[in-house]
Order: C-alpha cells, then sequence, then structure tokens
C-alpha cells in the first residue's frame, strides 16, 4: 500500500478480525471500555452530535456492532423530531458479524433501528440512499480501508455526510508515552485475565498502531471524492473524528 500500514495480507486480516470478534462478541462492551479506559461512550456522544441526526433521514452505521452509535442516532432524531416535526428517521445497523448483530438485538433497539449483516467493503446498499455514513471503530479492521472509503461515497445522496470515529495518534509526547504503555502492555495482559485472549487483544493493539494518522486518513477520504474533510480530536488525538461531505 502507498501508505504503508497494510504489512498484514488482506486474508490474514480478515480471518484474524473475525477471530478476534467472534471470540469477544460477548466480551464487546467490556473490550470497549478497556481500549478506551472506558471514555469510549464520551467519545460517541461526541461524534453523534458532530453527524447531528435529522427527522426524516436515512442513517447507516457500518461496522456498528452491538448498535451504541445507531442508539444514540435514533434518540437525537427523535428529539429533534419533537422539536420541530418531520418524519421518523431510519437508522440501519450493519455488521458482518451476525454474533455482534445478534447481541445487538439482545440489548434492545430504537424504534427508527433496523439490522443488517453486510461487508464495508461491498454493502448491501443502493446508491446514493442514505443522508449519512457513520463508522465507529470498525474501519481500522477493514482489509481494504479505500474500498470501505468507496462504498460510503457511493451510497451517500449529494449533500450526504461522512463520519469516522477510530483510535488515531495521540499527537502531545506525555499523552503518547502513557497510552503507548497502557496499550502495549497493560491491554492485552487485561485481555488475557478477563477473556482469557492475549493474542486478540494484542492484535486489537496493534491494528491501532498500524492505522494511518489523522492527516493521512483524512486524504484518503479526499481522495475518493469527499470534500471539505475536517479533523477532531478527543482525548488529545487518542481518537479522532473524521467529517467530510458528499459534494
Ligand atoms: N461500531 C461499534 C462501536 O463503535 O461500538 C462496533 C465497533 S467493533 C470494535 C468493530 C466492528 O467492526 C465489529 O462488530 C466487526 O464485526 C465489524 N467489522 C469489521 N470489519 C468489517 C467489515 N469489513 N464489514 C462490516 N463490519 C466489519
Amino acid at each position: 500500500s502507498s501508505f504503508g500500514f497494510r504489512d498484514v495480507d488482506a486474508k490474514e486480516k480478515v480471518r484474524m478480525v473475525r477471530g478476534v470478534f467472534d471470540s469477544v462478541a460477548s466480551n464487546y462492551d467490556l473490550m470497549n471500555d478497556l481500549m478506551s479506559a472506558g471514555v469510549h461512550r464520551l467519545w460517541k456522544d461526541a461524534a453523534a452530535a458532530k453527524l447531528n441526526p435529522r427527522p426524516g433521514e436515512t442513517i447507516l452505521d457500518v461496522a456498528g456492532g452491538t448498535g451504541d452509535m445507531a442508539r444514540r442516532y435514533s434518540k437525537m432524531a427523535r428529539g429533534a423530531q419533537v422539536r420541530m416535526g418531520g418524519e421518523d428517521a431510519s437508522v440501519i445497523v450493519l455488521d458482518y458479524n451476525a454474533e455482534m448483530i445478534m447481541a445487538g438485538v439482545d440489548k434492545g433497539g430504537e424504534p427508527e433501528m433496523s439490522w443488517t449483516v453486510g461487508d464495508a467493503m461491498a454493502l448491501p446498499i443502493p446508491d446514493a440512499s442514505v443522508d449519512a455514513y457513520s463508522i465507529s471503530f470498525g474501519i481500522r479492521n477493514v482489509a481494504d480501508v479505500s474500498q470501505a472509503l468507496r462504498e460510503a461515497r457511493r451510497v451517500l445522496k449529494p449533500g450526504g455526510r461522512f463520519l469516522c470515529l477510530e483510535f488515531s495518534r495521540p499527537t502531545a509526547g506525555p499523552i503518547r508515552k502513557a497510552y503507548d504503555a497502557w496499550s502495549f502492555h497493560a491491554i492485552p495482559r487485561i485481555g488475557e485475565w478477563v477473556a482469557k485472549d492475549r493474542d486478540s487483544y494484542q492484535y486489537l493493539v496493534e491494528s491501532i498502531r498500524r492505522f494511518p494518522d489523522q492527516a493521512t486518513f483524512k486524504r484518503m477520504i479526499e481522495d475518493v471524492g469527499f470534500s471539505r474533510v475536517t479533523v477532531t480530536n478527543l482525548s488529545g488525538g487518542v481518537a479522532a473524528i473524521h467529517h467530510g461531505w458528499a459534494i
């Protein structure tokens, strides 16, 4: 890859990622808490506010897992609907792991939500059919990131919004040091104790390291045709929101 982060063969990556999520689907919330020291809830709130779901919109949440983002979008669209009227929103959760979807259905949905099994790299969604596309802590696991971005561009209507929430690069030295210690030493150990699965957690940490930094990922998003792409760092760049427009 021209970005130099795809040092794992694509097929191998798919196999490893499926293994990771099959083995942790039931421990899923715990995993998120461990990876982010519990802060992922606040990051998700910030990302949902940035997406700004409106009544009547079709919102697609790709790699949606157990529906954390989709629940937020549903409630926000409904809140806006109460204030300003309009149609019900439709929030589609798409994930290629049926176990994650099933765990999400068990957790309970909102009336706006529907669940679909599908691949971010070949979305089972028509061209120019959604108002907003989001992917939260999912794109770094996709074997071909640019292909997922092209699919996002394809399914968005003109004027539609793209939003990605993902682990990124801490911008300041001290945060980076603390974060490296946390991710390289603590997380695999905790993964071993809690989930009896050190390798999967080690893989998650490494996948964060391999993913492109804020500026590189922004260029990739622009390269597939998104406009006015912005980056919002969260917790000093431990995570970042990339937002852009399909124009
Ligand atoms: N978006 C949720 C959240 O923020 O809580 C779930 C994030 S979870 C860390 C990553 C999800 O990406 C998993 O549910 C996994 O099955 C899904 N995933 C990975 N690669 C995918 C792909 N190519 N297409 C669809 N889903 C994928």
